[in-house]
């Protein structure tokens, strides 16, 4: 592992699917311990990092409005469910001495800090992992949106989009045998062509602001640190 990352400081952006590993609903604990080895590696280099964790391994606010419940309490919900995600998160870096902050952009502060900006960054500077969650703190929008929005106020140098596939693809590689990964796209080639990556106002986001974005695949032991510490041939990059 390089000891001087080509990135110093670098948002993640963990779905709640990516805690999930082979269960339906919630969270394995193999693969959240797997994830948290995975963003210490990252910090052990030398590298600030922010997490953004989604909820979707426990609530949808979509989801939970086709069940009845109305649009802003169902996307409250979602909401609360990166919290608890976030949570489980610090407690699996904490087992391994990973020091980290949980920052809500809902106030929730018994459980943990406010989302203060300023404060996000200091703690970065110390070399915690901060984890960002409840997304934007708005309903209608999405955890893509938050990482894209929180990426750009941390001032990161890059934003990583974790999957469970090495990067883009012409096509969904699980259903046509002859998608191939493409390794690099404009922002506007993935709104275009409606590669379906992150949501659009996550993308548009990006490209309004020149966040440089790497979709990479998280089950890949190694993939992210290896993008950190500068390897350009993980993953697709959106620039
Ligand atoms: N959510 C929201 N505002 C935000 C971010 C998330 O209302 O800024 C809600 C929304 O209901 C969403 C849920 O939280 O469905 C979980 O987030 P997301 O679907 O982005 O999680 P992921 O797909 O990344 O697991």
């Amino acid at each position: 592992m390089s000891s001087s990352p080509v990135y110093r400081r670098v948002l993640v952006k963990l779905s709640g699917e990516a805690l999930m590993g082979e269960l339906e609903y919630g969270i394995a604990s193999p693969v959240i311990g797997d994830v948290a080895a995975e963003l210490k590696a990252v910090v052990d280099s030398g590298s600030e990092v922010a997490v953004v964790i989604g909820g979707g391994n426990i609530f949808r606010g979509e989801g939970l409005a086709r069940g009845g419940i109305q649009r802003v309490t169902a996307d409250q919900m979602g909401m609360l469910a990166t919290v608890m995600n976030a949570l489980a998160l610090q407690d699996a870096l904490e087992k391994i001495d990973c020091q980290t902050r949980v920052m809500s952009a809902i106030r929730i502060n018994q459980v943990c800090e406010d989302y203060i900006r300023r404060r996000a960054v200091r703690h970065l500077e110390k070399g915690r992992i901060v984890i960002l969650a409840a997304g934007t703190g708005n309903p209608f929008f999405t955890t893509d949106s938050a990482a894209a929005l929180r990426a750009i106020e941390i001032d990161a140098e890059l934003m990583l989009k974790a999957t469970k596939v090495d990067g883009i693809y012409s096509a969904d590689p699980m259903q046509d045998p002859n998608a191939h990964r493409i390794p690099r796209l404009t922002y506007d080639e993935v709104l275009d062509r409606r590669l379906g990556v992150m949501d659009q106002t996550a993308i548009v986001l990006c490209r309004d602001h020149r966040m440089p974005l790497r979709v990479y695949d998280m089950t890949q032991p190694g993939a992210l640190a290896g993008i950190v510490a500068g390897d350009e041939d993980i993953g697709t990059h959106v620039l």
